[in-house]
């Protein structure tokens, strides 16, 4: 395939952009000079290079692979509340607006109504495991902080079914009890976390249920 025709494939693939918008990149980068296309080219690679998953949260981090990201690493953050958010974005919003101090996980999306392998969209496995290990120290509360729309609400059912059994188990075990809640009263219908001000948010996990 030429690059003209490859490149408006590429860029039309990014969240958001039709295949007109891909091209206007395609003559803008065409009008650019060498050294700009060649840095941006560069940063691409350095992107997948030195951006990797949390191995704990799975957030995207700066750190090297296969170590904690600065959120978990930190000690100060209360290691009894875990919340559990669909991406990465959701999590920057939060974290921006100071209301929450305990631990994140990124599920990785969302569930589409009758969606037939919830496990391959989402890291529900990968959340099992590490409430299996947060059982261990202290973990009280899980917090799904979703939002507010079907997709939010198919997911959040499906994680709280899945979490329940869990948490049940991990009670007659240690007497550890571990609740479940879920973000949202506070939050109008079709709230996305990811717009959401502080207030929205306070509101939101001062009214959890
Ligand atoms: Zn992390």
């Amino acid at each position: 395939m030429d690059p003209i025709s490859k490149l408006t494939q590429m860029f039309g693939r990014f969240p958001g952009i039709g295949p007109r918008q891909a091209k206007r990149f395609v003559y803008f980068l065409l009008a650019e000079n060498t050294a700009y296309t060649r840095e941006l080219i560069d940063y691409i690679v350095r992107l997948k290079k030195e951006v990797s998953h949390c191995p704990t949260c799975f957030r995207l981090s700066l750190t090297p692979v296969s170590q904690q990201c600065a959120l978990c690493s930190d000690q100060s953050r209360d290691s009894s509340v875990l919340m559990v958010v669909a991406k990465d974005i959701d999590l920057e919003n939060i974290s921006r607006s100071g209301e929450f101090n305990g631990r994140y996980f990124i599920l990785g999306g969302l569930l589409q109504i009758l969606e037939k392998n919830p496990e391959q969209k989402i890291r529900i496995r990968e959340l099992t495991n590490l409430i299996n290990n947060m059982s261990q120290v202290g973990l009280k509360e899980i917090i799904i902080a979703l939002n507010a729309n079907p997709e939010g609400d198919n997911t959040a059912d499906y994680v709280r079914n899945t979490l329940t059994p869990i948490c049940q188990k991990t009670r007659s075990e240690s007497s550890n009890i571990i609740k479940i809640s879920v973000l949202g009263r506070g939050m109008s219908t079709g709230t996305e976390l990811e717009y959401s001000d502080s207030d929205t948010i306070k509101n939101a996990l001062k009214n959890r249920q």
